[in-house]
């Protein structure tokens, strides 16, 4: 029995862990559950779960459910979950969205926890800082992001064989194929309509901008110790192939799924067993008969080349990108700046960057909320 501390439990990632812990009670418990600000969400888990900690982003709402779950240990804010990171257990799942994921991971390292890491900002931040400590503390940073779950499980078996090339699938959103113009106009709604995946806000806009495929890039670059050079992004808008990798010797091993979520959390979860599910697997004479493939558009969805410039100049430009990224999809989302503003703020903001020095938690933290703050500033220039 394996006790899990699900750090984002309300949320897309979340509540699919949740259903598979549903269908493996014998293989899973759950220690610890976190929310935002959905509160009666996290009651009914908690009900359903009775975890000995529960944390909420705010002290009034910790302060309700303590009321009303007296056997479950309540916490609020950064300090709970850190906390919860912390707290006793198997394996931390993160599935926050964003940067306030990267200090959690960073403390179930220190607390010596597997993490099965949804939460792909704390690498794209902070991967120079987790993946020494990862390795140092002995802890498995085991990937759920599903294209990562793939390179992952192609690589198995294969170490110390020379890899030629990363390919990282990208479905290319709800606006593949259009021209800038299209994008200029292009609304929250659209873009919040992602052909094959249901996931949280703040990732379907990335997805929509491809940004989400840079930060991609970035997290691999950092899980597999690979350059960016390495790296290549293949647009493949069906979803079946969720990436693979290139040998020294032209030979090429993918990992191919429906796109459900629920396949690589539950690999991440009994890694290095399988669990058995009763979903199929691809419909050949069907969905996947044809599978396709296509270069990205870097010239129309710029925001994939800035992830790559900001990899490539390394330090301290991918937390930049990945901060004032944050800010502006919710400018985005709040009908505050257009689409394609998000891709011109963040090219001003990482030429005028000048990178700092630290590479500490303290260091990126800082450099993170000054990149959100300039984004602000930059927004209202507009
Ligand atoms: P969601 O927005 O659906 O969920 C985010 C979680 O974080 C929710 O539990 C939310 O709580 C919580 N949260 C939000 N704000 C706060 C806060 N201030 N304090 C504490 N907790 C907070 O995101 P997703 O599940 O889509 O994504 C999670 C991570 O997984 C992201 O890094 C994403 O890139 C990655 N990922 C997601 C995929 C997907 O299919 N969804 C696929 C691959 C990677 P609440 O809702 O209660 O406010
Ligand atoms: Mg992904």
């Amino acid at each position: 029995m394996k006790t899990l501390t699900l750090l984002g439990s309300t949320g897309s990632i979340g509540t699919q862990c949740l259903d598979i812990v549903r269908k493996n009670r014998e293989e899973y418990r759950v220690g610890a559950l976190t929310c935002g600000s959905n509160v009666e969400l996290l009651s009914r888990q908690i009900e359903e779960f009775a975890p000995e900690l529960a944390v909420t982003a705010r002290a009034e709402d910790a302060a309700a459910l303590a009321k009303k779950h007296p056997r479950t240990q309540l916490a609020w804010g950064r300090d709970g979950l850190i906390a919860a990171a912390r707290a006793d257990c198997d394996m931390v799942v993160n599935a926050l969205m964003g940067l306030r994921g990267l200090a959690p991971t960073y403390n179930a390292i220190m607390a010596g926890h597997d993490v099965a890491l949804a939460n792909k900002e704390t690498l794209v931040a902070g991967g120079q800082l987790i993946m020494p400590l990862a390795r140092e503390r002995g802890v498995r940073l085991l990937p759920v992001d599903s294209e990562h779950s793939a390179i992952f499980q192609c690589l198995e078996g294969n170490e110390g064989r020379q890899v030629r090339k990363i390919l990282l699938t990208a479905s290319g959103g709800p606006f593949r194929g259009f021209s800038r113009a299209q994008l200029a106009k292009v609304t929250p709604a659209q873009a919040l309509k992602h052909p094959n995946w249901s996931m949280g806000q703040k990732i379907t806009i990335d997805s929509a901008t491809m940004m989400n495929k840079g930060l991609e890039v970035i997290e691999a670059r950092w899980l597999f110790d690979v350059p960016a050079e390495k790296i290549e992004v293949l647009v493949h808008p069906q979803s079946i192939l969720h990436s693979a990798v290139e040998f020294c010797d032209g030979a090429v091993i993918g990992q191919l799924g429906r796109p459900d979520m629920r396949i690589p959390i539950s690999f991440a979860l009994a890694y290095p067993k399988r669990l058995a599910s009763d979903e199929p697997g691809p419909d050949f004479f069907g969905a996947a008969a044809q599978l396709t493939f296509e270069k990205p558009d870097t010239e129309v969805f710029r925001c994939l080349k800035l992830a790559f410039a900001a990899i490539k100049a390394g330090g301290t430009y991918p937390v930049v990108l990945n901060g004032a990224n944050e800010v502006l999809v919710e400018l985005f989302l709040a009908g505050k700046i257009g689409f394609l503003a998000i891709e011109e703020i963040l090219d001003r903001l990482l030429a005028k960057h000048v990178p700092a020095e630290g590479t500490d938690l303290a260091d990126i933290l800082a450099v993170d909320e000054k990149a959100r703050r300039d984004a602000r500033a930059e927004a209202l220039l507009l």
